[in-house]
């Protein structure tokens, strides 16, 4: 029987989100915002005191810790990892989370801004946490449960797996990253400091969760250039970019192939930001699907439309350039059919049904699927993200935590 300690992961996770690590999409320093190292700092110190030695996180922010195989099996090292920084698109400045028990299902009113109500009809998931407890932040801030409820985890499963030595299990590896949410979150990570062989990001939503499947992800860059000529003595001269810019983004279909327009398994294309004069428009796009080979039938489609506009205006051109950005992990997974399958196994385990999710986005674990480490995404609980309505359930982190710890003795098992 695995009894995570609920009070000790609630307290931890409190101290976590206290401390501000929001990064910065605009920022090129590394990591993006000093203050992450804040908490790396203190994750650190706490691992210092559940006896892991000299760990202090590396200039980057990063913080790696090592639990020693205790078995005579030769077992695949496993790391599991999370992100210590919050979303830009929320404060999370003096976050003060509060710690509702027993809660009965009636309205959630946060203190701090009593128009912040939290309710089983804006959050029905809600209704799995009736006589249990959650933690909410005070109504100003974001929460932080993404993903410092994935670091809480992470914590409190080491934590009992150092006191419970008669649990077998091979090399722990633990990896706390920082600006996943500014997608830089693997930049300056360190593979040789994992030196693991498999891995697993707690960073996912409902208990049981378990995503396999992440979008496969390109860029486009699109430059117009128009001929340019004094506006007094423009006639039959003066191509301007940024009105063939417009006729481009007016002959993209709208009523398909946007987000805005598909869900599911649907992929599409997005401009995400577009900046002229009247000689030269650069717009941005992403492309994003789950099925890989079909990016470039996008870049194919989008770039067709902006041939024929273009060709409509006499004497302007385009350049087109493709960007890769991150693959579907699934490419990587399905060479490695155990990764998943143990996983599944481990949250079966703690009781909970398990319901395999493809993700509309990248995680840390796309990219570190491909630079070799096989790393699907599992739950850890987290409600409402990046929003002042924010939440999690503590039962649900201490599901993550016991998952984690029966997931490490399932590699040793099959080993
Ligand atoms: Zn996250």
């Amino acid at each position: 029987m695995i009894q995570i300690d609920k009070e000790y992961l609630a307290s931890a996770f409190m101290r976590y989100v206290k401390i501000d690590t929001q990064s910065d999409p605009e920022s090129n320093s590394s990591p993006t915002t000093e203050k992450q190292k804040d908490l790396s700092k203190l994750l650190a110190g706490e691992l210092n005191d559940l006896g892991f030695e000299n760990i202090e996180p590396d200039q980057y922010g990063y913080v790696y810790a090592r639990l020693k195989s205790n078995s005579n099996k030769n077992v695949p090292a496993i790391a599991f990892c999370a992100h210590v920084d919050t979303a830009p698109d929320c404060s999370g400045t003096n976050v003060k989370p509060i710690l509702h028990r027993n809660i009965s299902g009636d309205d959630i009113i946060l203190p701090d801004d009593t128009s912040q109500v939290l309710n089983v009809s804006n959050s029905p998931y809600l209704k799995n946490h009736i006589g249990k407890d959650i933690i909410t932040a005070s109504g100003l801030t974001l929460l932080g449960a993404d993903d410092k409820s994935g670091v809480a985890a992470i914590m409190a499963a080491v934590k009992f797996l150092k006191a419970n030595p008669q649990l077998k299990h091979g090399d722990i590896s633990i990896v706390f990253t920082v600006d996943e949410e500014v997608g830089k979150g693997t930049d300056k990570i360190s593979m040789e400091k994992i030196n693991a062989e498999y891995g697993y990001t707690l960073d996912g939503g409902e208990a049981g969760s378990l995503e396999e499947e992440t979008f496969s992800a390109d860029g486009a860059i699109i430059e117009i250039s128009g001929v340019i000529a004094h506006p007094g003595y423009a006639k039959n001269k003066l191509v301007n970019s940024m009105k063939i810019a417009g006729a481009f983004l007016d002959a993209l279909p709208k009523n398909e192939w946007s987000p805005e327009t598909t869900d599911k398994k649907e992929g599409f294309i997005h401009p995400t930001s577009i900046n002229g004069i009247s000689e030269n428009t650069r717009l941005t796009f992403i492309i994003r699907d789950f099925k890989t080979e079909n990016l470039e039938k996008h870049h194919e489609k989008l770039e067709g439309i902006l041939k024929t506009v273009v060709a409509k205006f006499p004497g302007a051109k385009y350049k087109y350039t493709k960007q890769e950005q991150y693959r579907n992990m699934k490419d990587v997974l399905v060479k490695y059919p155990d990764v998943v399958k143990y996983a599944a196994e481990a949250i079966r385990r703690t009781g909970l049904e398990v319901h395999t999710e493809s993700i509309r986005g990248g995680t840390d674990g796309s990219r570190l699927s491909f630079m070799g480490l096989p790393c699907p995404n599992i739950f850890t609980g987290m409600q409402n993200i990046h929003s002042k309505l924010e939440w999690i359930g503590v039962d649900d982190m201490a599901k993550a935590a016991e998952t984690i710890v029966h997931l490490s003795m399932i590699w040793e098992e099959n080993s």
